[in-house]
């Protein structure tokens, strides 16, 4: 398959939609631009796709299903460990143009790509172990055989907070499973989405197996992946409203969905802690992405009897971070993703204050110098936090770190679980019966024990309650994409 766009990351026009195996522009010859938060400085315009352009695409993916389906697993784990490769080879060049639309730290952008990378592996290995089983029956003369084949046509919606490894998150599982998939990526964030198809081009994908719709206004792409008959299954990520919303839509027709929604992580650092350690974690979680995590932790609970010590070491730590531009030597906070979201963190923290919190450091926007054209804000600590606060409810996606006391375990466990989430969640201690206790009572659908990073290809993502429904990554990140037949036989 030959390319036909322009370089993505430039100023050119780029004819973005990728449907059918062929590059085109929007039928309405709509675009849009895409900025670098930074910045503010134009890094692309792309094609904003529309409904027609999503009903081509749907259109594209069902035709190519009944032969993408019936390839080996085999043939299907080939294309993924191409598209591994290429990603790999083309990795410093996917990092800049994710710090350019996106703006988190070149390091971390670099990181992404590499975790994005690893479900392509992982997916190229799991595309063959989509066993089905045998069951025994009560009668003799019975047999039952439990069958694996693919869901069909997947709509994805995937978020600008980490625009490359959620979508392969979602397409190498889809593609392993023998599913074919209309990508809508964000509007924040579509070059990096584009240089991915780039990769499934050049790879020499069948044509329709994977379609992509960059699109600047994405109802109507929700709209279509909701209600066209061809659609089987809808996978997203991003925020609870627009999940619930999606998944109402979906309901009609009683299509397949995997949700990966918004979180309220509690961090736990009880008085077994070390609490310089327990500091060093949840500063460093709590500025991954400049908080733009749905694993974020956004609710610190420390016991009192550790309180100093604790937030005098996060205090330290996220005082000495460094804010700027992604491309910036030595920069490990990147700018927020709009004007609005330093708005968020502008009214979290003036309601916190208001209501008796207190400012250890930061709580405010940053616009000295370089940083005057972009959406910064200041590293945050704020303590006293209570209940009766908008950050304790409402998920921040910014790096304020909102700490409560507590003074035994059960009122933390009550204060952890007590949250319409359900994503990730943190505990510190060194008591060995703690953490398995703690770990078995959260309501969380990830714990890490002394560990801020429990994610993985090979480790299930995913929430319970509001956060989402499915898990992406793992075994169960394929079992997501097939669905399951049962077979009985009289012989
Ligand atoms: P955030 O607030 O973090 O941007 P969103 O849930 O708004 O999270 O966005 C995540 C993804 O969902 C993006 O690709 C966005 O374009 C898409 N999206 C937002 N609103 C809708 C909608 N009404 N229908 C379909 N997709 C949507």
């Amino acid at each position: 398959m030959t390319q036909t766009a322009a370089p993505a990351g430039t100023e050119t026009r780029i004819e973005s939609l990728y449907i059918d195996g062929k590059w085109r522009e929007a039928e309405s010859g709509g675009s849009f631009e895409v900025r670098d938060p930074a910045t503010g400085a134009l890094v692309g315009v792309v094609s904003g796709g529309g409904r027609a352009d999503v009903r081509a695409a749907i259109a594209a993916a069902a035709e190519a299903l009944p032969a993408w389906g019936a390839r080996t697993a085999y043939e299907r784990s080939a294309y993924l460990y191409e598209i591994h490769r290429r990603m790999t080879d083309r990795s410093e060049e996917l990092a800049q143009l994710m710090t350019a639309e996106n703006g988190k730290p070149i390091r971390a952008a670099r990181i992404e790509v590499q975790y994005a990378a690893d479900f392509l592996i992982w997916f190229a290995e799991e595309a063959k172990r989509a066993y089905g089983r045998t069951i025994p029956s009560s009668r003799a003369d019975q047999r039952f055989l439990v069958m694996h084949g693919p869901v069909g046509v997947v709509g994805a919606i995937t978020p600008w907070n980490y625009p490359v490894s959620m979508i392969t998150r979602k397409i190498a599982p889809a593609l392993a499973a023998g599913c074919t998939v209309v990508l809508k990526p964000a509007e924040q964030t579509p070059l990096t989405a584009i240089e991915v198809f780039r990769i499934l081009d050049e790879v020499g994908l069948p044509p329709g197996v994977a379609n992509l719709v960059t699109a600047a206004d994405p109802r109507p792409v929700g709209q279509e992946f909701t209600t066209n008959r061809a659609v089987a299954k809808l996978t997203f990520t991003g925020s609870t409203s627009v999940g619930k919303l999606l998944a109402r839509q979906a309901t009609d027709q009683m299509k397949r969905v995997s949700l990966e929604l918004g979180g309220h992580a509690p961090f736990l650092v009880f008085e077994d802690a070390d609490p310089v350690h327990a500091a060093k974690g949840a500063a460093m979680v709590k500025v991954l992405n400049t908080g733009q995590a749905c694993i974020s932790p956004n609710r610190i609970y420390v016991h009192r009897s550790i309180e100093k010590a604790f937030v005098g070491a996060l205090t330290e730590r996220i005082t000495r971070m460094k804010v700027g531009s992604g491309m910036s030597d030595g920069v490990n906070v990147g700018p927020l993703i709009d004007e609005d979201s330093v708005r968020r963190m502008e009214r979290q923290v003036a309601d916190a204050v208001a209501k008796g919190a207190t400012v250890e450091t930061g709580g405010a926007r940053l616009s000295q110098d370089d940083l005057r054209a972009g959406n910064f804000f200041a590293p945050t600590v704020l303590t006293g936090i209570t209940p009766d606060m908008d950050i304790y409810r409402e998920e921040t996606f910014g790096p304020i770190a909102a700490v409560t006391v507590f003074d035994s375990e059960a009122e933390a466990i009550a204060m952890a679980n007590d949250t319409e989430y359900g994503l990730a969640s943190y505990v510190y201690t060194h008591d060995l019966s703690r953490a398995m206790r703690v770990a078995e009572a959260l309501k969380f659908g990830m714990v890490g024990i002394n560990d801020i990073n429990p994610t993985s290809a090979a480790a299930p993502f995913g929430g319970v309650k509001e956060s989402g429904l499915g898990r992406e990554g793992a075994r169960e990140g394929l079992l997501e994409y097939l669905d399951t037949k049962l077979v009985g036989i009289a012989i």
